[in-house]
């Protein structure tokens, strides 16, 4: 049995407990310690995965292998930079930054330390998007709603780069053309930024995408319906649940996708352990967190144009 890669947790809010979870869980890594600069935080998930506490980013560096950082959106960098200047693989939680250049940063910094950065794009490892996407052929019309209630949390950024940077990394990796142009609005209702925002993204081929996000919703919701020559997909990330609807015989005929369920979260974790032991280029590399990124700053430009109009 080949050894376990040493890892540890930066960030143990909202998401990156999960992430000290899992890294306790899976049979692949050791977690060594977790690190939060809120220090009683740090202490109670360190115990709840009898893991220890560490007081800084440099100390848990120095005894891992490789780390998760779910930190707030403005301190990625920074602390990515760090990890990966110490020799750390990093798995970096989704933006992969704030600003493109720092983005750009990080993914020269890992291919000049020869060390992986992987960002935290979860939906690519959602069991019911991984059974779909070998029934994807040229999408021509990609429908998505990402809705959640007001989460108190990462309002610091706009519902652009909270939210539907999922579903742009998404849309880049379905489409592969340059994109065209790019319609946007968006509504700050609750926060500073926008908290409702949609875009529609003409693509280089003539393929659309109109999403939509909020988080100012009663409900949750995370949908794909996808459009394409020969099929319609519909897809619920949620619930992992998906149907297929296929002209046959002059009738539509509508299918569930057969999916295993899982944790997309730990499914992602495992992904990013196998790339570092086999030493293959992550599902969601640097380079693809740019790219989300910098489509993420073109909508979130736009509806600043919008906004700035009385
Ligand atoms: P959170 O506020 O609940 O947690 C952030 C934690 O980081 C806090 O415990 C805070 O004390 C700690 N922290 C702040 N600065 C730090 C630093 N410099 N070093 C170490 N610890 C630090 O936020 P959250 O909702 O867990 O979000 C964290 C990140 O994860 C954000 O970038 C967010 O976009 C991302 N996120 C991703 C998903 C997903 O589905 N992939 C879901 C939620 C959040």
């Amino acid at each position: 049995m080949m050894q376990p890669i040493e890892i540890g947790v930066i960030g143990v809010g909202h998401i990156g407990r999960h992430h000290a979870r899992i890294c306790s869980e899976l049979p692949q890594t050791k977690l060594v310690g977790v690190f939060d600069v809120d220090a009683q935080r740090c202490r109670e998930v360190a115990e709840l995965y009898r893991t220890e506490p560490f007081r800084s980013v440099e100390e848990l560096v120095a005894s891992c292998q490789a780390v998760t950082i779910a930190t707030p959106t403005g301190t990625h960098f920074p602390v990515a930079a760090a990890c990966l200047e110490a020799g750390c693989h990093v798995l970096v939680e989704k933006p992969i930054a704030d600003q493109v250049e720092h983005a750009r940063t990080l993914v020269l910094l890992a291919r000049e330390k020869g060390r992986l950065l992987q960002v935290g794009h979860v939906e690519r490892f959602n069991p019911a998007f991984q059974a779909m996407e070998p029934l994807l052929r040229a999408p021509r019309f990609i429908e998505s709603h990402r809705l959640c209630p007001y989460p108190g949390r990462n309002t610091e950024i706009g519902v652009v780069f909270d939210l539907m940077i999922h579903d742009l990394e998404i849309v880049l990796h379905l489409v592969r053309a340059p994109v065209a142009s790019i319609d946007a609005v968006g509504v700050a209702v609750l926060s500073p930024t926008e908290d409702i925002a949609n875009a529609r993204i003409r693509f280089v081929g003539g393929a659309v995408a109109n999403l939509t996000c909020s988080r100012i919703s009663p409900e949750k919701m995370r949908k794909i319906r996808i459009f394409q020559d020969d099929a319609y997909l519909s897809l619920n990330y949620g619930d992992q649940c998906g149907e297929i609807y296929r002209k046959k015989d002059g009738r539509i005929e509508r299918e569930p996708i057969p999916i295993e369920r899982d944790e997309p979260l730990r499914l992602q974790i495992a992904s990013f352990i196998d790339c570092i032991r086999s030493q293959m280029r992550p599902v969601v590399d640097g380079g693809k967190g740019v790219a989300a990124l910098d489509l993420a700053m073109q909508i979130s430009d736009r509806i600043g144009e919008g906004m700035a109009v009385p």
